[in-house]
């Protein structure tokens, strides 16, 4: 990367952070490192990069490690040795067990789909990206983030956009909801008759981020947490501020003592479940969700994903859901677009891309996937 060392963490991807993160373990010349997670968020392609790094040097230097996962395919590839941790005990240590425990887990994740199947006919577009761009920094060091994106969102679908890290997915996300400037290019909202270019945030466009702990502020309890956005919008009555917040606590299924909690108190399934809920609270048409999933284990992945589903259903809702994971992308998604290094490369039916995929990338993509499925 060209001048990293004179980069902040936020100027680099998920990938090239933990490569910062493992030069640090190394530079003390460890005897043990302690992996934790470390490859949660990142795509296949990433992931297996950022474990092969690790355990080359592991191999030239000899130090033990301490790989703590919830991805059972990663620890089978890698680790010599399991130990199972559930409830806080340590369960039987043999490789067996922890296979019958991932095919536990893989039947956790086939979640029902019950998506409403449209005809393309009964669509009508709600969103249009029209030619964004979007460049960070001047001169040699600029990246080009977003070539020329276009893209069109029907109204009651799901759009999957997938890409590897550093592919662009966030700067469209942030880019989507107005909270990036962009280059050039357009956001046209076709919400009545009248379509309505977006140029500042919207609160029809929702949005939910992968990290749910970095989206809460820890010093707010959940409560004013929801009541920000409410209160953003010029709400002041408390007692129809409280009764749309309880309402929306019910909806995504959350017990209403966590109103009184701070976030760290939450596990990252509830986490998400705020953000759903904050996500929701000021009516939208479309949520944006940049891989709402990626931090979380299979069982809670799939309980969030399910839950998804039901709110679009009942609100009719659009989805733009960013991830990673094809598995992901296949259960959630009607369409889907493939971004590569800032430009969509190939989109079409979920069903037809899969099983077709004409470009390079996508081929190579659905083969990394495949690899985290041996
Ligand atoms: P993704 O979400 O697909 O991992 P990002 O949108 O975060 O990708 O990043 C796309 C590219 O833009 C990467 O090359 C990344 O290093 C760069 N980038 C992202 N944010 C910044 C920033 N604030 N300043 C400079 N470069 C950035
Ligand atoms: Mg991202």
């Amino acid at each position: 990367i060209p001048n990293v060392l004179d980069r902040y963490p936020h100027q680099l991807s998920g990938g090239q952070m933990q490569r910062v993160m493992i030069a640090m373990a190394m530079s003390i010349d460890p005897d043990l490192i302690v992996a934790d997670e470390i490859t949660t968020g990142l795509d296949a392609a990433i992931k297996m990069e950022i474990l092969n790094l690790l355990f080359s040097f592991q191999k030239e230097s000899h130090f033990s490690v301490l790989l703590i996962s919830h991805d059972i395919k990663s620890v089978q590839k890698y680790c010599d040795r399991v130990v199972l941790l559930k409830s806080g005990k340590t369960k039987d240590n043999s490789v067996a067990s922890v296979q019958g425990e991932r095919t536990s887990y893989e039947n956790q994740k086939n979640f029902k789909n019950n998506k409403i199947k449209k005809s393309e006919k009964e669509q009508s577009i709600i969103l249009e990206v029209k030619h964004l761009c979007k460049t960070y920094g001047v001169g040699e060091d600029s990246v080009q983030a977003l070539k020329k994106i276009n893209l069109e969102l029907y109204k009651g679908e799901t759009l999957g956009v997938i890409g590897e890290s550093g592919s662009g997915k966030t700067t469209l996300v942030k880019s989507m909801i107005n909270i990036l400037n962009r280059e050039s290019g357009e956001l046209i909202f076709y919400e009545n008759s009248n379509p309505q270019i977006l140029n500042k945030p919207n609160p029809r466009l929702g949005v939910v981020f992968q990290d749910s702990q970095g989206s809460l502020n820890p010093k707010m309890k959940i409560f004013d947490t929801l009541k920000e956005p409410l209160w953003l919008s010029g709400e002041t009555n408390n007692q129809s501020i409280q009764k749309k917040i309880l309402d929306q606590i019910i909806k995504v299924d959350l017990d209403k003592v966590l109103l009184d909690a701070f976030p760290h108190e939450l596990s990252g399934g509830q986490r998400q479940r705020v953000s759903i809920a904050r996500s929701l609270l000021l009516n939208p048409s479309i949520i944006v969700l940049d891989e709402p999933t990626s931090a979380l284990d299979i069982k809670t992945q799939g309980k969030i994903l399910s839950l998804l589903l039901n709110i679009q259903k009942q609100k009719k809702l659009s989805y733009v859901l960013i991830s990673h994971d094809l598995e992901v992308i296949a259960k959630m998604a009607d369409r889907i677009a493939v971004l590569y290094k800032g430009r969509i490369v190939e989109s079409g039916s979920v069903k037809h891309i899969l099983s077709h995929p004409s470009n390079d990338y996508t081929k190579k993509l659905i083969t990394s996937n495949s690899w985290m499925n041996l």
